[in-house]
This record gives structure tokens, C-alpha cells and sequence, in this order.
């Protein structure tokens, strides 16, 4: 292996005669190193040169991410460039002229990769709540003040959860097997009627953009 690249949820695998390969881990798919290769929901297996008898095993139970090859790693980068908003860490690019445009809610907005790459269902509902945006808020409705606050939430908040080893759906392990430290910071999504941390009211849940959204109706205007 070369280099590993990324881009949002986009992980690019260089090997050292510049093909790559880019993992989608989807839902609940696994990048795992591990000294002996699983027996079941196995889907691909590498050996790791110079790593003894150690393997990358790439494991999908659900069966929502895949492997896509490209013959040269440009070729991946120009398709992450033609595809995917800048990645959600980027500070120099955030796009908040962008998500001022459009009628569609802001939780719809910022779950679009071609917008902004890297941001899922937990960190919307996340970032929402700690700008005080309602996720039901119409793009066109939001003040250039309240898009920046909103972009730099999630940012803030994804840094964080990656240096505590991440946040995800109960089966999410880091490459070692442990499961992420991030969980615990969450402040509201799947929080649906516990108390906000904000104000103390129960925490309201529903579908905003198709996906499971919870929100404080006090905190988030
Ligand atoms: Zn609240």
C-alpha cells in the first residue's frame, strides 16, 4: 500500500503502482486488521506485506457499502471532485453561499454528499442542535451567519468524535475491534424523548429528508 486518501465517507486505497481502491463503508461495513480472517460476512481478505500473518479484512454484514477499483488514482480523485462537495473538515472550503440556496430543509441539505462530503444522519442532527437550527429550516430561510455556525458545528463535532475514535450504529468497531468513545457525546440524535442537554424538555423526534431526525423544539429555532 501507497497511501491512504479520503474524501467524506470515501476511503481511497493507493497501492504502489498507482491503482486504487475505494471502500464504501456504508451502514455498518468494517475495515478490520486481524490475525485470522473471519468466518462469516467476510467479503474481501488482503494480506498486509510485512505484517506476518495479519489481514485487512473488509467485513459488510448488511451489505450497504462495496469496493469500486480504478485503474489510476487521478482517476479517483476526479471522480470524488466531479461527485462530492468539499470534505466536511475542509475549513478554506466550507460551502455556506451553498446551503443558503434552495427551498429543501437544511438536515436534507447537509446529508447531500455533492454539497458537502462527510456528513451522515448522526452528525446532521448533531451539529443542527448544537447551532440552534430547527432540521425542518428551509435552506432559503437561513442567514449566511447561521449556515457558517452550522458547517463549523459539524466540523467541530466530526473532529472531535475522530479523535475519540468515532460514533456510529451499535455493530461500529475501529480497526482493532473497540468500539468508538464518541457515542457518549452525543446530545441528541436517537435521544428522541430524554432530556435535552440544552433546556431539560424531552427531545422531539420524526422524518426530516427521509431519515430518522430528532430535535429540541425550544433550543433549535
Ligand atoms: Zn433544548
Amino acid at each position: 500500500m501507497a497511501s491512504l486518501e479520503r474524501r467524506g465517507k470515501q476511503l481511497g486505497i493507493v497501492v504502489d503502482d498507482g491503482r486504487a481502491l475505494v471502500v464504501q463503508l456504508g451502514m455498518s461495513g468494517q475495515l478490520l486488521v486481524m490475525h485470522e480472517a473471519p468466518a462469516t460476512h467476510r467479503h474481501v481478505t488482503w494480506s498486509l506485506s510485512g505484517r506476518g500473518a495479519e489481514v485487512l479484512v473488509f467485513r459488510d454484514p448488511r451489505r450497504f457499502g462495496g469496493i469500486v477499483p480504478h485503474g489510476r488514482v487521478q482517476a479517483m480523485l476526479d471522480r470524488w471532485e466531479r461527485e462530492l462537495g468539499p470534505d466536511g473538515l475542509d475549513t478554506a472550503r466550507a460551502p455556506v453561499e451553498r446551503l443558503c440556496r434552495g427551498a429543501r430543509h437544511v438536515k436534507a441539505a447537509l446529508l447531500d454528499q455533492s454539497l458537502v462530503a462527510g456528513i451522515g444522519n448522526i452528525y446532521a442532527d448533531e451539529a443542527l442542535h448544537a447551532a440552534g437550527i430547527r432540521p425542518s429550516r428551509r435552506c432559503n430561510r437561513l442567514t449566511h451567519d447561521e449556515a457558517a455556525r452550522v458547517l463549523e458545528e459539524a466540523r467541530r463535532i466530526m473532529r472531535r468524535s475522530v479523535s475519540q475514535g468515532g460514533t456510529s450504529l451499535r455493530d461500529h468497531v475501529l480497526p482493532q475491534g473497540d468500539p468508538g468513545a464518541a457515542r457518549r457525546l452525543i446530545q441528541a440524535y436517537g435521544r428522541t424523548g430524554l432530556p435535552c442537554h440544552g433546556c431539560g424538555l424531552p427531545l422531539k423526534g420524526g422524518r426530516i429528508a427521509g431519515r430518522a431526525t430528532t430535535w429540541c423544539t425550544k433550543c433549535q429555532r
